[in-house]
């Protein structure tokens, strides 16, 4: 029997002596408020016993993390369907990029850079009669917690930098991608990034892409087939530009978020949830990456 909680424990302190941090994101003005010297980790196994360690109940930006709740809540509501707008491919390209979304004629190349969950918003939208309570409520829902809120100032701080993501949208419009307009899709698309949540509602929240679909609460959200899909698109479009090389150090389906939060899971045995505001070159929490290697390495509990 692994000991998580002395795993976890060792995680910490090796954090605890780690001076270099990464950057903390500031094209938010509001995440640029964070202390870089917070350090979270949470672990949820199959039954339900959880392991924390350092700043795991403290709630922080989930930011793209939320990508994963719309698209469970879009496969709900319309299927299989979902992929004639979205495709399925990593992009090898920053959250942000536009180049290959005009390239390809306004089909954002997966749910998890900035355009394709910019068009899963949008059929959030158009199928809900109250989009950001519903999605809120949802949200409650998968994580058996009713704490769970928007943070309006961050949502508010984005909409005033939100340059890209209204390119993105528009061009998205252009190409007859987006059915609601511009303002109302950016609007949910900024609240659902300021959920805030802690790695401990995380860890718990994610427990149903490891439980086949079905949440805390016992409820069956998706398919198996679903979650089979969602997990895969986290292993291969859960990072950024660097989906490879978590794969490579990490291996785990995972996603993560510019607040510096990573949700990785192995199905059937286990979901965990670090937060580390400062981030590589490449977006992703500095710290939490090396976290989980030294969690995949010392449990041997990789997906690989
Ligand atoms: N709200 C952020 C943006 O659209 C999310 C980025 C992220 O966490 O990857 O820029």
């Amino acid at each position: 029997m692994i000991d998580f909680q002395h795993v976890l424990d060792t995680i910490h302190q090796t954090a605890q002596k780690t001076d270099d941090r990464g950057k903390i994101a500031d094209y938010i003005p509001e995440l640029a408020k964070v202390d870089k010297y917070k350090f979270g980790i949470h672990l949820v196994n199959m039954n339900q016993e959880n392991f924390s360690a350092g700043d795991s109940n403290e709630r922080f930006s989930i930011q793209s993390i939320s990508k994963v709740f719309t698209l469970t809540m879009a496969l709900g509501l319309i299927g299989e369907k979902l992929w004639t707008r979205v495709d399925v491919e990593p992009s090898g390209d920053p959250f942000n990029h536009l180049s290959l979304l005009e390239f390809e004629k306004g089909i954002p190349r997966n749910p998890f850079i900035n355009p394709g969950a910019i068009v899963v918003a949008d059929v959030l939208i158009s199928h809900l009669k109250n989009p950001k309570d519903e999605f809120l409520a949802f949200v409650r829902n998968i994580a058996d917690d009713e704490t769970i809120d928007y943070n309006s100032t961050v949502a508010a701080s984005e909409k005033q930098t939100g340059f890209h993501n209204y390119a993105a949208a528009n061009l998205l419009k252009s190409f007859k991608n987006l059915e609601n307009d511009v303002e109302t899709v950016l609007d949910f698309y900024f609240h659902q990034c300021s959920l805030t949540m802690s790695c401990a509602q995380l860890a718990n929240t994610f427990y149903l892409y490891i439980n086949n679909g079905r949440c805390r609460r016992k409820n069956t959200h998706l398919t198996s087939g679903q979650v089979k899909r969602i997990n895969a698109l986290m292993l291969t479009c859960g990072f950024y530009d660097e989906a490879g090389e978590f794969a490579f150090e990490v291996g785990l389906p995972g996603k993560s978020g510019v607040g510096g939060g990573i949700v990785a899971l192995h199905p059937n045995k286990f979901c965990v949830a670090t937060w580390s505001p400062g981030l590589n070159e490449k977006g992703n929490s500095k710290l939490g990456m090396l976290a989980l290697e030294k969690l995949t390495t010392e449990t041997e509990l990789s997906i690989f």
